[in-house]
């Protein structure tokens, strides 16, 4: 990127952060999310680190949180309402307890509670009266919302304590979940629009001139810190305190060590679906008082204090490509190619799109910025398109005129959003050619429901695809955890080089079975001569004749297989060269079955080896070739279930050129 093209991205930026921050957290109805938010704001901020001389004041990346809405009092807090720095691994994690640890001996232990998804508040009390209440505003000056906080009913108005003078308590404003999903259920029979989330609704009701709006909406408290020095020494000690004074406190441990922060965070992690509020993470917070004031405030946030964020599962990206895939039916599928990015944990690089009229309903073009989202789904979907970013390079998405799998016209049935492949044998062929491709390759584990299971899921169009799959991808497919997963990729890799003459048979080429491709390579010795072959050269291959050689011919003219045979380096597969002709079985591992007319079986056994191959006495997935006579037994049984090629009698001397 040029200087000058990222100042055209970084004011474009500015303006889009700018629009969804004011929607977001003065207005509380945001197009977007705080994820999304986040990350065009760590864009930006990576930019200007890039690029320092285009920081200005102005940037959404020098300024901390919403103003004070003009229409409240505004209410200066005593001691500011700092916000908390965000972590988003355990690494990160890890160096801020060393960094505290070593900042402050005292720091020896944390209380760690979740991070609820709601709106802080400040209450004061003089003499034991709720006299004010007041939204953090930008830190310094907050809105004066008492009105609305005194209609909550799990907020005391007077403390159980009457203790004289001002005690300040701070804590966050939340909706249960099953209170938010009743409410939205009587709004809709109302023939209302429903609420998009809890922590909407908290905040856009506090934020009401009229009290009784917030008194009709079910919202509650927890109090996360008593501010006024009341002689609590540890912040376990101030959340006793702020419960006896008749605040709600959320549930907490106390975490002796790294050990105990992570295995709460992990435990929080999976219940999170199932708590009754909405959390994105944990807090962490040095229990010792005396230590938390000693570390002290950097900026905006306070050292002995940090967030420790879930992994969100939005985020932005650009749209690099769409490949369409075929479905068992003949449908279409458009699947996007992102540039990767990292959402709820794991790396992506695709994202489903439905059908074409999703393409046409998001305006979605290439090279377009978007916002990913992941919400429960395998496969992410593209949500929303930043269409203010635009530059002017984006291209309109071209809907296939020809299967992309087949070449045969794609066709749209009246009525129906769909594209669909004049081919009723398209998927069937496709999932035939993956998956001989797959068995000539010899990867194991790759089976044809699961060949199937992943053309459906978009991941498959053809065989060079098998060698992009990623762990991230199948993981969470029916049939696979993390351990399979792994499992089949590392298979994958290991499979990567493959000699010219399995190569030969997986592409699938008519008349061109498992013995004429051995010919096929002990002749041509690598591919590129292979490639290179006319049919008067054809011809002179034992086992090839005029029917063989034109199918040959027709093939390596093909689009279809110059594509095949592109994709195939693209994702760095080797074909070995074939040995020389007088070792020819060189490598080679044979198994020998039944009756055989004019050898005996030890007799064929040796021919093997002194061809330098070897010979087995059963089928095995690593077995090249079974070479059946008559009457055979389980043997030939074994090599169809395997999908090991088999050799007549009369093949193998073929192959032995006798
Ligand atoms: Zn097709």
């Amino acid at each position: 990127m040029t200087h000058s093209e990222a100042a055209s991205r970084i004011a474009k930026l500015r303006q889009a952060i700018d629009k969804y921050r004011y929607q977001y957290h003065v207005l509380n109805a945001a197009d977007i999310s705080e994820a999304a938010l986040d990350a065009l704001k760590h864009e930006l901020y990576q930019l200007e680190q890039e690029y320092p001389d285009l920081i200005t004041p102005e940037s959404p990346t020098q300024r901390v949180a919403g103003v004070a809405l003009a229409k409240f009092n505004k209410v200066t807090h005593v001691a500011p309402m700092l916000s908390m720095e965000d972590v988003f691994s355990a690494t990160e994690m890890g160096e801020w307890l060393a960094r505290v640890e070593k900042l402050a001996e005292n720091a020896q232990d944390y209380v760690v509670m979740p991070k609820i998804d709601g709106l802080a508040v400040s209450l004061v009390y003089e003499d034991g009266k709720l006299v004010s209440a007041a939204t953090r505003g930008d830190g310094r000056i907050g809105e004066d919302v008492t009105m609305n906080i005194r209609t909550i009913e799990s907020i005391p108005l007077t403390l159980l304590e009457p203790i004289p003078g001002r005690v300040e308590v701070r804590g966050e404003i939340y909706m249960r979940q099953a209170d938010f999903t009743a409410m939205n259920a009587a709004r809709t029979a109302a023939g209302e629009e429903p609420f998009a989330n809890p922590r909407n609704v908290s905040a856009g009701s506090i934020r009401q001139l009229d009290p009784a709006v917030a008194a009709s909406r079910p919202l509650r408290f927890f109090a996360w810190r008593l501010e006024s020095d009341l002689g609590q020494r540890t912040q376990v000690e101030s959340l006793e305190r702020a419960r006896q004074l008749g605040f709600s406190t959320p549930p907490f441990v106390h975490a002796k060590n790294f050990t105990d922060i992570k295995q709460y965070f992990a435990e929080l992690g999976a219940e999170r679906a199932s708590l009754d509020y909405w959390i994105d993470g944990v807090v962490v917070r040095v229990n010792n008082l005396a230590a938390f004031e000693s570390l002290g405030v950097v900026g905006k946030t306070p050292r002995g204090l940090v967030a420790w964020k879930f992994a969100p599962e939005e985020a932005t990206t650009k749209l690099e490509s769409v490949d369409w895939f075929v479905g068992r039916t003949g449908v279409l599928t458009p699947v996007a190619t992102v540039s990767a990015t990292f959402i709820a944990g794991t790396t992506v690089t695709h994202a489903t799109l439905h059908n074409a009229d999703e393409i046409a309903r998001l305006g979605l073009m290439l090279s377009d910025t978007v916002i990913l989202t992941k919400a429960g789904d395998i496969i992410p979907k593209i949500t929303k398109v930043l269409t203010e970013l635009r530059n002017g390079s984006e291209k309109i998405i071209e809907l296939p005129v020809n299967c992309p799998v087949c070449g045969s016209p794609v066709i749209r049935r009246s009525g129906e959003v769909a594209l669909v492949c004049s081919n009723k044998q398209c998927f069937a062929v496709a999932s035939e050619h993956i998956l001989h491709a797959a068995r000539a390759f010899g990867i194991d584990g790759l089976g044809g429901k699961i060949v199937e299971r992943l053309e459906e899921a978009g991941l498959l169009n053809s065989a060079p695809d098998i060698f992009r799959l990623s762990v991230d991808e199948i993981k969470n497919l029916e049939g696979f955890g993390e351990v399979s997963a792994k499992k089949l990729i590392d298979e994958i890799a290991r499979k990567k080089s493959i000699d010219l003459d399995a190569f030969i048979s997986s592409l699938s080429i008519r008349h061109v079975g498992a013995e004429t491709a051995f010919a096929l390579a002990t002749h041509f010795g690598t591919l590129a001569s292979f490639i290179a072959a006319d049919k008067n050269r054809l011809l002179t291959v034992p086992d090839v004749g005029e029917t063989v050689a034109d199918a040959i011919i027709e093939f390596l003219q093909s689009e279809h297989s110059q594509k095949l045979l592109a994709e195939y380096q693209e994702v760095g597969v080797t074909v070995k060269e074939a040995k020389k002709i007088e070792q020819k079985l060189a490598g080679k591992k044979f198994v020998v079955t039944g009756t055989l007319a004019t050898l005996g079986r030890e007799d064929a056994k040796d021919r093997i080896r002194l061809a330098g191959g070897s010979v087995a006495g059963s089928v095995s997935k690593n077995t090249d070739y079974v070479v059946v006579g008559d009457n055979p037994g389980s043997k030939a049984d074994d090599a169809a279930t395997l999908g090991i090629p088999t050799l007549s009698e009369e093949q193998f001397l073929r192959i032995l050129g006798e």
